[in-house]
């Protein structure tokens, strides 16, 4: 951001949106036009339940994608919060690691075997540009974002269509 000669008032909370400012904490700044994107927080029904919650409010899980505390119950996808790196996102693609996880374990509970199977830290996006794509990847071994490629905006339009249709 500073390399683009953007400036950043990190970590001061908001305190209002006026029509032409944003107002922190911290001082303010004029704005053209503001796009909020508030924070994530885990869903409000789990106050009313004996699950455990993370700080933020989460289903606090295992590295298994087993719920504390809980047998033979599991919590996979945004609503659950997992040990790992701090990178970790709350992706549809993570979700889909800690499900095959979650479903390996159920398997193996219901079969009489222990639950071991973990998922794999991992975040794969492209950012579409409706022209290009730009891929990020980090798992525990690597990271890297590509340039803008034509042929990853195909790619992501074909993905979502083959992802979908499933459930079409
Ligand atoms: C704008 C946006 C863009 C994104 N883009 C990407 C992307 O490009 N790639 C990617 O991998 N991820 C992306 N994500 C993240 C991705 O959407 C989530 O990580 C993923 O959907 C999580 O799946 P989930 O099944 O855990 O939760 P969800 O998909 O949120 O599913 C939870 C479901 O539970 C339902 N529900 C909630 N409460 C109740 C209740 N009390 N009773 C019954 N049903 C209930 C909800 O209606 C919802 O259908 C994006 C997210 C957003 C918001």
């Amino acid at each position: 951001m500073k390399a683009r000669g953007i400036e950043t008032h990190l970590g001061r909370k908001i305190v209002r949106f006026d029509a032409d400012r944003v107002v922190t904490e911290g001082g303010e700044f004029a704005a053209d036009l503001i796009l909020f994107t508030p924070g994530l927080t885990g869903p409000a029904w789990i106050e009313a339940t004996a699950l455990p919650k993370s700080a933020g409010g989460f289903i606090a899980s295992d590295e298994i994608c087993r719920v504390i505390g809980f047998e033979r119950t599991y919590v996979v996808g945004d609503g659950g919060s997992f040990p790992g790196p701090d990178w970790m996102p709350k992706q549809a693609h993570q979700a889909d690691l800690q499900a095959l996880a979650a479903v390996a374990n159920v398997a193996a509970e219901l079969e009489g075997r222990a639950p071991t199977h973990r998922f794999k830290p991992e975040l794969i996006c492209i950012v579409d540009t409706l022209d290009a794509g730009i891929l990020v990847f980090r798992d525990q071994q690597r990271s890297f974002t590509l340039p803008p490629l034509g042929p990853l905006h195909t790619l992501k339009a074909m993905f979502e269509q083959r992802y979908i249709s499933v459930y079409r």
